[in-house]
């Protein structure tokens, strides 16, 4: 018996519409860089964003499922585009900015992108791109920069957003279209290989933004202003762009702002009560509070995700007054997989915050399961480590593969019976919280053993002389693999490789056979695209000799 309810579509349009009408007041806040920041109301974002669909139909002749690509920082027109083009009914291509240049074609390439609306401060990396660029015939531009880098660059036609959206309708008659139809597509940073095309629909977005909103995630009300620092080009800025309109929650857009002098300053002068960002992010941050104190009292909740959490970031943020909430997702999970909120019957400040510093729990909608070595199902006990799947509606069963190609579904990646494989590896707790030792391929195998370079790395950088620190395998003649461990020293510190070595053992409780003996200070570990610590090209350095390497025997390997 099929049931007496209407068959309504999750659309992005719908969201688009409550959110600017409901919460017509609720703003999208741009630094500027200088004086006040730029304000627009959600109902202005909604007008802007059916002038571009119109701009881009009749001006640009969008149609079907042609993609639309933005190469943008976080800020307001980035907000419209996010809304207009799939609510039209096109798929909203977001390119990773920080991506090298060839790679970035050839995602543009892969993806066969019509149009770019790009930022006039990105000219500078776009221009030369165009000629390698075969599919794009439209550039379109917004705010400050120099557009004669535009000139003379082939065939393109170049368009100034405000001119191209100005005089147009600002209602639309969104289409009803299927939910499970393209929406977003967004391509992995790659730190594991080749960027691989994850394509969202209507209907993942729209569970997706439910689930962030709810308590057991980050649980923001239209008394909220959340500080958008993941870029809006790294897995839909986790979500909280939809998210938001869906409840009234204020955006504060950091632009290309991302040093923490104006990051610490939009949060003294603007008071957001929420921000997202990956580790790298508020280390940099909290470096900065220590040396210049601000008021940051009105921030009260901080998402962390994307690499694991240092217990010492926790703690400090702990003290400063930011609860940290960490959480755990990938490109292909949209990215929303777990986050860590203690149960209610946990008490006690030590047992709580053991809890925090797991990956999290996982959402009703996110089924999970670990998988060991031989392809058997591991216990939920707390200590059977495994590599994690999971399942869900907002989880991705396939890659793009190019126009009109069948989507790839690799081995390694997708199981036969169609869960995802994350790469990451695991324990989950009876109560389902998800602790994660490493990812498989980052996980040090000495002598048929495991050490997690997650482990080492939390504890060096809980040092107070450790500014940062990155653990890498690196091959051994008698153990296979031992660890490496690259330390950034904070300024004016005399720590030597002993000291550290002889805190690992007594602070950070890590097993004597587990210290690393190679050794090397670094002036910054190598970060990839998205701001996470860059493994390939550690393990690169060390094998092509360019690391100055101590062991600890005193032997100058
Ligand atoms: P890439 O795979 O290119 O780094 P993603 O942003 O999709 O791009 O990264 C997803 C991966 O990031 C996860 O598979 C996991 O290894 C890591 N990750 C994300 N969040 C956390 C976290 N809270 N703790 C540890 N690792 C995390």
């Amino acid at each position: 018996m099929l049931s007496t309810m209407q068959d309504v579509p999750l659309l992005i349009s719908r969201i688009l519409t409550h959110g600017s009408t409901i919460h017509g007041t609720s703003q999208v806040i741009t630094w500027t860089g200088e004086g006040e920041p730029h304000r627009r109301s959600f109902t202005e974002i909604g007008d802007r964003a059916a002038q571009l669909a119109h701009a881009l139909r009749e001006d640009l002749a969008v149609a079907g499922d042609d993609r639309v690509a933005t190469l943008a920082w976080n800020n307001a027109e980035h907000v419209e585009a996010y809304f207009a083009i799939p609510s039209m009914g096109a798929v909203l291509h977001t390119l990773n900015l920080r991506l090298p240049p060839e790679q970035l074609a050839w995602i543009v390439n892969h993806a066969a992108d019509r149009v770019v609306i790009a930022n006039g401060s990105l000219l500078p990396l776009l221009a030369p791109l165009l000629p390698h660029l075969k599919t794009v015939e439209h550039v379109v531009v917004s705010g400050p920069g120099d557009r004669s880098l535009l000139a003379g660059v082939g065939t393109v036609q170049v368009h100034e957003y405000e001119e191209l959206i100005a005089g147009k309708p600002t209602t639309y008659d969104w289409p009803e279209l299927d939910e499970r139809q393209a929406a977003a597509m967004c391509y992995t940073s790659g730190t594991t290989g080749d960027p691989k095309g994850v394509v969202y629909s209507h209907r993942s977005i729209y569970l997706h933004s439910m689930q962030v909103n709810m308590a057991q995630s980050m649980g923001l009300t239209d008394e909220d202003t959340s500080l958008v620092v993941v870029p809006q080009f790294h897995v839909n800025a986790w979500g909280l762009p939809h998210a938001t309109f869906m409840t009234g929650v204020n955006m504060l857009m950091p632009d290309r702002f991302l040093q923490p002098a104006p990051l610490a300053e939009m949060i003294e002068t603007q008071k957001p009560t929420h921000a997202a960002a990956v580790p790298t992010i508020w280390q940099g941050l909290l470096a900065e509070l220590t040396a210049k104190p601000r008021d940051v009292s009105s921030l009260t909740q901080v998402t962390i995700g994307g690499s694991a959490c240092p217990p010492s970031l926790m703690e400090a943020f702990d003290k400063l007054g930011m609860r940290v909430c960490h959480a755990w997702g990938m490109t292909e999970t949209s990215p929303l997989g777990t986050v860590a909120r203690p149960p209610a019957n946990v008490v006690g400040t030590d047992a709580e915050f053991a809890y925090r510093l797991t990956q999290g729990r996982f959402p009703t909608s996110v089924a999970a399961r670990l998988t060991g070595p031989g392809g058997e199902r591991l216990a939920w006990d707390g200590e059977s480590a495994g590599e994690l799947e999971v399942r869900g509606p907002w989880i991705a069963g396939a890659y793009y593969n190019g126009v009109g190609a069948e989507p790839l579904r690799p081995a390694d990646k997708f199981s036969e019976d169609g869960w995802l494989k994350t790469g990451d590896v695991g324990t989950i707790s009876a109560d389902g919280f998800l602790t994660l030792t490493d990812r498989a391929k980052d996980v040090i195998k000495s002598g048929g053993e495991w050490i997690s370079s997650v482990e080492l790395e939390n504890a060096l950088m809980s040092h107070p002389d450790v500014a940062e620190a990155a653990v890498v395998a690196v091959p051994d003649d008698k153990w296979g693999e031992r660890p490496l461990a690259t330390v950034v020293l904070k300024e004016g510190s005399t720590a030597d490789f002993e000291t550290l070595r002889a805190f690992l053992a007594d602070e950070g409780h890590i097993a004597k056979w587990q210290l690393p003996e190679r050794w090397s200070i670094v002036e910054t570990v190598p970060k990839t695209s998205v701001g996470k610590f860059d493994k390939k090209v550690l393990r690169r350095r060390y094998a092509e000799g360019e690391l100055d390497v101590t062991n600890l025997s005193g032997q100058h390997i």
